[in-house]
């Protein structure tokens, strides 16, 4: 790796750990349409951001003007401690972007790919050729790596544009939907390099319209929505925003099923399905009340579910579901969620 890297502790740091991205009233419009409408961010460095949005939510556009692509219309970030806007330079050399707008030359081999980075480091040849052989090897494309970077399977195409971000040593990575129309197997072959970026000390800012990946990696998601962070906090902390668990208790017999609705006045009856819902954190203690009240009135139930909130339930309580593209399937999922709070 060359020398001449970021320091891992940004200047003038508080007792807190260290910021790597902080931006504070970010606002960026494309004609009149308003893209992103003033977003606060403060990303601890050393750990694993999630911006999650659909498509269209303005995430490549955030992604763009923290590593210095495009220019935002308003407000302030530092980017490894400097200035976006004062030192755009200071900020590129302390970044690593890979994403939509892959690097990576299709007509060259990987190796050739990675060899054109160190040159454009200015890390001496014999560097270069130990570096490129080192990330290589740890991303897995030492045997593919005499072949043109066209023939690479998109799992490995993604993996090569990592290793060759890698080259310059970034402090912090941007990955802008990373996982992205590839394959279970890739998906989480990119998580475990996620993964072991961090704990090699890098930063991860990363964009995804899943909110199972944001669920397994990030340190911190936040919900981007309408042009604005619509909640920030861990998986945990978002999970408790929303008050979606409940137990369902399913019966065939008519009878049986209006003495429970007697015996748990706080549930919400479905006389078509024969089915109560009950409002419940679904930890044992809550299970038990139900089963106790059942007991009591000498009724037992054919199904019972325990349903937890999870990300999906913080996403769409978040965005209403409904005016979402592309996510009919899990907002209805989210409605049946949502007639229980009520
Ligand atoms: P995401 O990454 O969340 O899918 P983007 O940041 O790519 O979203 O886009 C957000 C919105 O901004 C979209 O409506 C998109 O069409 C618009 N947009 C992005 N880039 C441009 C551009 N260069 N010119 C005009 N509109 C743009």
């Amino acid at each position: 790796m060359p020398s001449s890297v970021m320091p891992t502790t940004i200047p003038g740091s508080g007792p807190q750990a260290p910021a790597a991205v902080s931006a504070v009233g970010l606002r960026k419009s494309y004609g009149d349409k308003t893209v992103l409408d003033g977003i606060d961010l403060r990303i601890p460095a050393g750990s694993v951001f999630a911006l999650l949005g659909p498509n269209g939510a303005g995430k490549t556009t955030t992604v763009k003007i923290l590593s210095t692509l495009v220019p935002a219309d308003g407000g302030q970030a530092q980017v490894a401690g400097h200035d976006l806007a004062a030192a755009a330079q200071d900020v590129r050399g302390a970044i690593g972007v890979t994403g939509q707008f892959s690097a990576v030359d299709g007509l060259i081999t990987g190796e050739e790919n990675m060899l054109l980075m160190a040159d454009l480091h200015l890390i001496p040849r014999g560097e270069g050729r130990r570096i490129a052989a080192e990330l290589l090897e740890r991303f897995g494309l030492t045997e593919a790596a005499k072949k043109p970077a066209s023939t690479y399977s998109g799992g490995m195409k993604r993996r090569l544009d990592i290793a060759m971000t890698l080259v310059g040593d970034p402090r912090i990575i941007f990955l802008d939907e990373p996982t992205t129309g590839l394959d279970p197997r890739s998906r989480h072959t990119m998580w475990q390099i996620i993964r072991e970026l961090v704990t090699s000390g890098v930063t991860v800012f990363l964009t995804t319209q899943y909110l199972e990946e944001a669920d397994e990696l990030a340190d911190r998601i936040a919900v981007l929505h309408d042009g604005r962070i619509a909640a920030e906090g861990t998986a945990e902390e978002l999970k408790r925003l929303v008050p979606g668990g409940h137990v369902r208790l399913r019966f065939t017999d008519p009878e049986v099923y209006r003495a429970a609705a007697t015996a748990l006045p706080g549930s919400t009856a479905d006389d078509e399905a024969l089915a109560l819902h009950i409002p419940s954190d679904g930890s044992q203690r809550a299970l038990r009340t139900v089963l106790d009240h059942l007991d009591d009135a000498g009724v037992e139930a054919d199904e019972l579910t325990v349903h937890t909130p999870d990300l999906d339930d913080v996403f769409f309580a978040l965005t209403d579901g409904a005016g979402v593209p592309g996510q009919t399937a899990q907002s209805a999922q989210s409605d049946a969620t949502k007639e229980t709070v009520r």
